[in-house]
């Protein structure tokens, strides 16, 4: 089978070694396959891609897009074109979307961020999940002409995928990490994850989930912060219909002190690494390659 693997940056600011580390990996495991000397009728494994997740309209910039393309290309990389950029294909998350709410698997919430952090605060216990306190699902109980009425009114509200709804209709699911092993998949640790908004009518979840499977990606390789994600992922896949790929998460690279690079790093940015003299082949060995 082809290897197809990606990486996947978010154009919010200059990448730093963290990054390079991520695309690094990721090529490996793309050209490692290829060097698997296949049987001569077969074509060769390994394809590597670039994907530009941008929805975020508010955060991405068009100057860091360029800036990560070309500095990528200056550590050495190279991709399929084109590159998929998540931005131009809403119509295909809008496509999913639609495709869970003709499943009630989706219901709207009209909860303010404010409102939720409140009922949080006065719960006697607050269950918590990888990004912090679960969504109590207020609005999972609403009557549907109560719901009408408020989208009527205008209120807005964001989609929330009703998880134990959804779990109870695939059944158990597992998904495997080349590191781990197999993992059976928990996506209500996460709660009632929201998979649409106003102004961003995808979320990271449903457009990732989208993208891998459309892109024939075969094995996502992420950071292991994204670990947790992919319970999410997995449901995502068997509600919609969409394979699962294999999964490789690696540690997050980590500075001389033991802390992730993170965008504040200015100095460990790839484009400031360049311009203090440093040749590619030295930041590709910062970034652990
Ligand atoms: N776009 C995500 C990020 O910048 C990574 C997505 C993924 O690899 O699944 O962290």
């Amino acid at each position: 089978m082809t290897i197809v693997t990606r990486f996947a940056p978010s154009p919010t600011g200059l990448l730093h070694l963290g990054h390079a580390h991520a695309a690094l990996f990721a090529e490996a495991r793309a050209h490692e396959a290829a060097g698997e000397s296949p049987p001569p009728t077969e074509a060769p494994g390994g394809r590597f891609l670039l994907r530009i997740e941008d929805i975020d309209r508010t955060r991405c910039r068009g100057e860091f897009e360029a800036a990560l393309i070309e500095d990528l290309g200056w550590l050495g990389l190279s991709w399929e074109t084109p590159v998929r950029r998540q931005s131009a294909h809403m119509d295909d998350y809008a496509g999913a979307l639609r495709h869970l709410e003709t499943g009630n698997l989706v219901y709207p919430c009209f909860c303010t961020r404010l409102a939720i952090a409140a009922e949080i605060a006065a719960a006697a216990a607050a269950p918590h999940g990888p990004d912090g306190p679960i969504y109590p699902g207020t609005c999972r109980a609403l009557a549907d002409a109560e719901r009408r009425q408020r989208i009527a009114a205008g209120i807005p509200y964001a989609l929330r995928l009703d998880v134990a709804r959804a779990a109870r209709q695939t059944g158990p699911l597992a998904w495997t990490d080349r590191a781990k092993g197999e993992q059976a998949a928990r996506p209500e640790i996460f709660g009632d994850v929201v998979l649409a908004r106003k102004e961003t009518p995808t979320s990271y979840h449903l457009a990732v989930t989208v993208d891998d499977a459309l892109q024939g990606v075969t094995l996502v390789t992420r950071g292991e912060d994204l670990f947790a994600a992919t319970h999410v992922h997995r449901l995502l896949q068997a509600l919609l219909g969409l394979p699962t790929p294999a999964y490789h998460h690696h540690p997050l690279l980590a500075d001389a002190h033991g802390r992730r690079f993170a965008k504040r790093d200015r100095a460990l940015t790839l484009r400031a690494l360049r311009e203090s003299g440093r040749a590619p082949e030295d930041v590709r060995a910062l970034a652990g390659f």
